[in-house]
């Protein structure tokens, strides 16, 4: 028998009811949810990381460094900034609307959807869902189905807790999601492949409502000769390695080159050999891959490119080992967005052939460029785009609350983090105020020559 698919209708009934009552607008309100939400995971810390390893074997360190206390950090920076964040901010006015004062206001949006996915399934709910609330906004959060253990504990945590008109979790897959984007919501935001984020784009445009696609791509990284090879490898390794290759900003592909191509390869190996022992597959700090799907997906990589090392897969645990590849051009790894602990390295003779090789594919999502060359730096930043870069690391860009986190063209629309997730769930409203006491007659009808004259001369000096 089918079971019976939500149409998420009276979710969003709850919750316009909520928003249209104003209950979201107060700074204390917003306040109140917020702490409400740290005191919460605080509570239920262990239950999420028993999630967390339950879905992909992640070990506390990786729970706690990239979902737990990424979230606590983000919700203590927030109740910190809130206040002034949410004043509406002076702006220019010109002579031409004297007297007169400018301010933008940000105005919440309403009623917004987050849509998450599995791979920081507990992070990627709840980061959008400070960001809605902190800008006067209710949420309704989708977990993915493929992270059952951590949707579970952010159902009972959300929805034994919040009014259901602010903030509720709605689990379910494919079916579900689509339901749910039939509704009208007044925000979406979208974290996922790039082929469902067009999906989301298309549902959301039949109601004009506005997204963020938070997607992936193919995220290059360039170790130029001079780079010190051991700090570098060391950084890449762990930002590829880290959840088994399953970050969205994970190195995908190496371009090194080619004077130390050879030295930076045994690098490579010396630094996974370090982290994760002489067998990575056994070692429970070294995360599984989500699903049969997956490995089999990563294992039919490996099995049309050469092996430089690693290799080892466990199909029982659905683990595979650090593994270092030497593609070629028609290899199916450098076709899309790898997303597994497969690294293939590739070797460049100068920038032009860096720049070509990276513009050849759909702007990524990340860029790493490990240089002490500024210029050669700057060429491949100039003639290249991507999401975010860091440089001389992997990763961290992403890490703070003061650069924006998003990507371009296919990685996606929109950025958030901080005071970005903020005004990513605002409108940012302009509003004018006249005064009353002078009234310039030159605008208003009839017109003659002298007033087209003198807004001829004007204009050109008073925006
Ligand atoms: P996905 O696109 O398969 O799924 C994401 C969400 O969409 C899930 O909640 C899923 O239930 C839903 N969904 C799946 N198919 C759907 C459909 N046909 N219609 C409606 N909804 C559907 O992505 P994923 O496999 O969960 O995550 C991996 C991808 O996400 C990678 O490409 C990765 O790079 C990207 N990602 C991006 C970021 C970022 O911040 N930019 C972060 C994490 C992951």
């Amino acid at each position: 028998m089918e079971a019976t698919i939500r149409s998420g209708k009276t979710e969003v009934q709850a919750q316009r009811s909520y928003f249209e009552q104003g209950k979201t607008l107060s700074y204390e309100s917003r306040r109140a949810a917020l702490l409400k939400l740290q005191g919460l995971i605080t509570a239920h810390e262990t239950e999420i990381y028993k999630a967390l390893e339950a879905d992909l074997g992640k070990c506390a360190m990786e729970a706690y460094t990239t979902e737990v206390g990424f979230v606590q950090a983000d919700i203590h920076h927030t109740l910190k900034k809130l206040r002034g964040w949410m004043r509406p901010k002076r702006a220019k006015t010109g002579w031409i609307n004297f007297p007169g004062k400018s301010r933008i206001h940000s105005e919440p949006f309403g009623v917004t959807l987050n849509i998450a996915p599995w791979n920081y399934p507990f992070q990627l709910a709840l980061a959008p869902a400070i960001g809605a609330i902190s800008a006067g906004n209710t949420m309704v959060i989708k977990p993915s189905e493929l992270a059952p253990h951590t949707a579970a504990v952010l159902e009972v945590l959300i929805n034994k807790n919040f009014d259901k008109g602010l903030l509720h979790v709605v689990k379910g897959g494919v079916q579900e999601t689509t339901a749910l984007l039939e509704q009208k919501w007044d925000y979406i935001f979208f974290t996922g492949g790039t082929k469902v984020g067009k999906i989301v784009y298309e549902a959301a445009a039949r109601h004009l409502t506005p997204v963020t696609l938070e997607l992936g791509g193919k995220s290059p990284t360039i170790v130029d000769k001079d780079s010190p090879l051991e700090l570098t490898a060391r950084r890449i390794a762990w930002g590829k390695f880290l959840n088994s290759g399953q970050t969205c900003v994970a190195p995908d592909y190496i371009l090194v080159h080619e004077q130390v191509k050879i030295p930076f390869v045994q690098a490579l190996e010396a630094e996974i050999e370090r982290s994760y022992g002489k067998d990575p597959v056994s070692n429970p700090e070294y995360g599984r891959i989500i699903n049969e799907r997956h490995f089999e997906r990563l294992e039919s990589l490996l099995a049309d490119t050469r092996i430089l090392s690693g290799g080892k897969t466990d199909r029982n645990r659905c683990k595979i080992a650090p593994t270092i590849v030497e593609p070629d051009s028609t290899s199916s790894v450098m076709q899309d967005e790898i997303f597994g602990p497969v690294l293939p390295v590739i070797s460049f003779k100068n920038a032009d052939e860096v720049i070509a090789e990276v513009n050849a594919r759909p702007k990524p999502l990340a860029m790493y460029i490990f240089s002490n060359n500024s210029e050669f730096r700057n060429r491949i930043l100039k003639h290249t785009s991507a999401g975010g870069v860091t440089i001389n690391d992997t990763v961290m860009h992403m890490s703070g609350a003061h650069l924006p986190f998003g990507g371009v063209g296919d990685s996606g629309i929109g950025a958030y983090h901080g005071r970005f997730s903020f005004d990513t769930f605002s409108h940012k409203k302009p509003v004018l105020t006249r005064a009353f006491w002078l009234d310039a007659p030159l605008r208003y009808p009839p017109y003659n020559k002298v007033s087209l004259n003198f807004m001829r001369k004007l204009l050109k000096h008073v925006l």
